[in-house]
């Protein structure tokens, strides 16, 4: 002290900022990929003396550029959090699940244990064994676990997360927004951003927006609550929570009346002219065909060719390839025509046209809440710029049936959407009104509008079947397909002979028939309840099933601890895999301490979710940059141990040894098909060849000296028009991205969902519904988009619950994963249930007040925070701030605890129907209806404790 008042009057400087604080010390800068949320931005990890001094974004990287976000900085207190697992645990003998009590023992204990009792399922019955992973980025491997092992009960995140949004897409364009696709900012005039805050694609987003609004775009955001993005947004349209289907119809309505369609992208690209049977029977709905055998079986999900059209010019019926698209024909979007056998037809568009006939912006104001007048505007918006703002850009490219283009035209209308309009139960049919919509403008795979990533475009349907028959599960043996899939018929379902479901999570079932993510949010209640059996063994990576990753939660917690008449656990063994001390882990009978990214191999390959930008495939790596804490190993090494163990036979030689050591030694060396492996940079035996190669024994360190990633530009000619592009197309294939070089014409008219309609009428041989789900099925597998209520409405009482409740992800925290965050904490350590200040004042709740929120199902008491950013019919608030006592080291009475709270206690994980409770899920694809819960609210009493409610006993540390 003395010295610093002495200094004060000195003239040397107080503190000398470009001094070396720790001269001679040894630093380094290395490479990876942050993991702090979902986005894979590339990093720079500082170290001094091997230790870890601070993180930044990596300028050389193609996803982000340089930059990083608070929650990529904050990576360092990940690293030193006080909730890290470090060693493998078992529940000590005659404790309860959920008190969190264990007794630390070796891996090689751990993996005795495991591999005993797997090998045992597997060699009786495999389905026993269940594997459900979170927000991971390694399905490649799991899958490929999963499937070896013989279990079709596998699957990630995405049936509670966002599959919606992956399947109504995928189903009628071919591709997704984020990994699969995303809007062109570059090129755009407008941007539409609906049912999206803060989102996966974070710092590109952000990027892309910011330079977007900087050349002049006009950018309008679409969304209940304005958070996130919609801060910069020139207009926030405020919409009712389940109700964007509603709009998207609406505004269908609007562009073909006006008819501001892109006619020649419809005729050309798109189903639209395709004639569809109007007769009733077997081919009802169907597209029909030519009968002759030599043209091929008729036109489905799976064989695109065999189709009609009516050519206006010559007015006759002709196949839609390739003499429906030659010079001269003019394909009908309208009308209805007869075949040679009197069957009555009519182009698909027309019965779109049909659809949307009674949508208009009267009938979509009185269920969005927006102005009938501002719909219209906003179709005239999006209709001018698409057609009347567009240009040309000089790129030469050839479609699919040999013609020439000399230019691409530019439809510059982008839409960026996710999880707003994905998680509700109408959330399929809501994402197809989207892409519908963006097809009439012609905005896809064009420059300004919607653009994929490779490897997508997929086909429609993807060529991606999931197992689906109970003769491919057996003792000891691989499944011979996958366990996730795209099903493009009902004889595509995972179902026995009676129409059970064959899944634990009734994925691929009648119930929820094309959930092509599985539905990971039903797997306790079904396997405690024993439906359709039970389990022996569930391992559950990196989600908090516990707490707020499950609807539902408290009933969630009682039953993963619920015991059957002889006092054995429903769920006999509880695995739990995770890095940190989250609420689930104090369920489990084993922990498996994970690694954090900085301390392992990862790869975000081009066999599950890779990093590729518009203009070409990218694939990345994580590279470990530290030691592992403690005793902690990766999951990746766990996976390929417990293969080499239970001598699953593609991690095992012809020998019957070990194939691979670890897990890089495995990604190096696997090679699903000859020549591609899970990483697509630098292979070859010297490294000299790039997506297609034999194995590089240097690939590792080719991708560490690369900046951790691979990124491989496309000629110009590559980069649009990728559905219908020849030299894509035929390279697509060429480097196993996909099955066929076939076209991808756009399905704005499913077939794939009448087939199932067909199977529930009763019109088709074969496979049919059960009884109780026949209505179910024949209403919501509609052909054509169409809005209904999320089903919640129908058992819920409006009048008694007014308002919707939903969840915002906030920008600093990625789920429940920084709760432990020292530097991330001092930003939410508890939330707030945000009303619009109308609202509040109705229920008579004071700004800052205590209120309980009620819905059917819970209730919750938590703090209101009045705010103008809201709709006044919706309440809202950050996502998973809310913990449970002791859970993630947090010191009792912690803020997160006492103060922060679950909007999840709400939310029913079923819905009671006349045959017993059904997933409160989307009948089309089972994803997790969590946006769907309507609320009251009104306020806590004076005498009330000023804290949370429910609370919970706190778990062992
Ligand atoms: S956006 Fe996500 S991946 Fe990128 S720096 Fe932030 S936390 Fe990391």
């Amino acid at each position: 002290m003395r010295h610093a008042v002495f200094k004060l009057f000195s003239k040397e400087p107080l503190h000398d900022p470009t001094a070396d604080p720790a001269p001679g010390a040894r630093r380094e800068t290395k490479t990876t990929t942050c993991y702090m949320c979902a986005c894979r931005c590339g990093i720079r990890v500082h170290l001094r003396d091997g230790k870890l001094r601070y993180i930044d974004g990596n300028p050389n990287h193609p996803i982000n550029k340089g930059v990083i976000c608070a929650k990529g900085s904050a990576g360092i207190m990940k690293q030193q959090s006080p909730a890290r697992l470090t060693r493998p645990l078992l529940r000590k003998a005659g404790s309860e699940r959920g008190a969190g009590e264990f007794e630390p023992i070796s891996w090689a204990r751990a993996f005795d244990i495991l591999a005993t009792r797997l090998a045992t399922i597997r060699a009786t019955d495999p389905r026993q064994f269940a594997l459900f992973t979170g927000r991971d980025q390694m399905q490649a491997l799991t899958g490929l676990f999963a499937r070896q092992f013989g279990t079709p009960n596998y699957a990630a995140h995405g049936g509670f997360c966002s599959v919606n949004m992956a399947a109504g897409m995928i189903y009628t364009i071919g591709g997704s927004f984020w990994e699969f696709g995303g809007p062109d900012l570059e090129r755009a005039k407008l941007f539409v951003m609906i049912g999206t805050a803060e989102d996966h694609h974070s710092n590109p987003l952000k990027i892309a927006i910011g330079d977007f609004k900087r050349r002049g775009g006009r950018f309008i955001s679409i969304n209940p609550v304005r958070t996130g993005y919609s801060a910069i947004a020139d207009e926030w349209i405020p919409i009712r929570p389940g109700t964007d289907g509603a709009l998207f119809m609406a505004l269908l309505h609007e562009l073909i009346a006006s008819d501001l369609v892109d006619h020649a992208f419809l005729k050309r690209y798109t189903n639209a002219p395709q004639l569809v049977v109007l007769d009733e029977g077997e081919r009802e709905g169907m597209f029909a065909h030519d009968p002759d055998p030599g043209k091929g079986p008729p036109g489905d999900g799976r064989h695109p060719h065999n189709k009609l059209i009516y050519d206006t010019a010559s007015r006759t019926i002709k196949a839609a390839y390739p003499e429906g698209i030659e010079e001269g024909c003019d394909p009908a979007l309208a009308g209805t025509y007869a075949l040679a056998d009197g069957t009555r037809v009519a182009p698909s568009f027309q019965l779109l046209r049909d659809r949307v006939a009674p949508c208009t912006p009267e009938w979509a104001t009185a269920i969005t809440g927006i102005d009938a007048d501002r719909i219209r505007k906003l179709a005239g918006e999006l209709g001018d710029t698409a057609l009347q703002q567009a240009f040309e850009l000089p790129i030469a490219w050839t479609d699919a049936w040999g013609t020439r283009h000399a230019t691409t035209q530019a439809r510059p209308v982008a839409f960026h959407a996710m999880r707003g309009l994905a998680a509700h139960s109408n959330g399929f049919q809501t994402v197809r009104a989207l892409a519908v919509l963006m097809s009439v403008l012609g905005t896809i795979d064009r420059p300004g509008g919607f653009r994929h990533k490779a490897p997508y475009p997929r086909h429609i349907v993807p060529n991606f079947r999931a197992f689906n028959s109970p003769d491919m599960i057996q003792p000891n043996t691989p499944l011979n397909a996958a366990p996730l899939g795209f099903p493009a018929n009902p004889d595509e379902l995972a179902i026995e002979a009676d129409g059970t479901p064959m899944r634990i999570d009734h994925a691929f079932s009648w119930e929820h028939p094309l959930s092509a993510h599985g539905l990971m949010h039903t797997v306790i209640t079904n396997a405690t309840r024993g439906d359709p059996y039970r389990l022996d063994t569930l391992l559950i990576f990196m989600s908090n099933m516990a707490w707020n990753s499950t609807m539902n939660t408290v009933a969630v917690r009682e039953m993963l601890n619920r015991r059957n008449a002889d006092g054995e656990h429903e769920i006999p063994f509880l695995v739990v895999c995770d890095a940190f001390q989250s609420e689930t882990v104090a369920f489990a009978d084993l922990v498996l301490p994970d690694t954090t990214y900085l301390e392992r191999h990862d790869v975000m390959s081009m066999l599950d979710r890779p990093i590729s930008e518009f203009d070409g495939p990218a694939d990345s790596v994580r590279v470990p940059v530290l030691p592992p804490t403690g005793e902690c190993k990766p999951f990746q090494e766990v996976i390929v141990e417990l293969a080499s163990r239970l001598k699953l036979p593609a991690f095992t030689t012809a020998e019957g040894t070990r194939k691979f050591k670890d897990y890089p030694d495995f990604v190096v060396n696997f090679e699903p098909q000859p020549g591609i492996g899970f990483l697509m940079g630098w292979r070859g035996k010297d490294g000299d060849q790039h997506l297609r190669g034999a194995p590089n024994p240097k690939q590792w360190e080719m991708y560490a000296n690369n900046d951790c990633v691979f990124h491989l530009k496309l000629p110009e000619t590559m980069h649009y028009m990728r559905n219908w592009n020849r030299e894509y197309l035929d390279f697509a294939k060429d480097k196993g991205w996909r099955q066929k070089n076939d076209v991808v014409q756009l399905a704005l008219y499913s077939d794939t969902l009448q087939s199932f309609r067909l199977a529930a009428q009763g019109k088709t041989a074969g496979r049919r519904p059960p009884e109780h789900l026949r209505e179910r099925i024949a209403t919501y597998f509609d052909p054509l988009p169409f809005w209904y209520a999320p089903l919640e409405d129908a058992v819920t009482d409006r009048a008694a619950y007014p308002l919707a409740a939903i969840t915002q992800r906030p920008m600093a925290m990625y789920h429940a994963w920084d709760s432990q965050n020292a530097w991330l904490r001092q930003i939410h350590s508890h939330n707030y249930l945000h009303v619009n200040p109308v609202t509040a004042r109705a229920a008579g709740i004071a700004d800052g007040g205590w209120c309980w929120v009620e819905s059917r199902w819970g209730r919750v008491r938590c703090m209101l925070r009045c705010s103008e950013a809201v709709e006044p019919g919706t309440v809202w608030t950050w996502n998973a701030i809310g913990k449970g006592e002791g859970a993630w080291h947090l010191a009792p009475g912690a803020d997160e605890a006492r103060k922060g709270f679950l909007l999840n206690h709400l939310i029913s994980d079923e819905l009671p129907t006349d045959n017993g409770p059904i997933s409160n899920s989307d009948p089309v694809t089972g994803q997790a209806g969590w946006y769907d819960v309507r609320v009251r609210i009104r306020p806590a009493g004076p005498d009330e404790p000023a804290e949370t409610s429910p609370r919970f006993a706190a778990a062992a540390e």
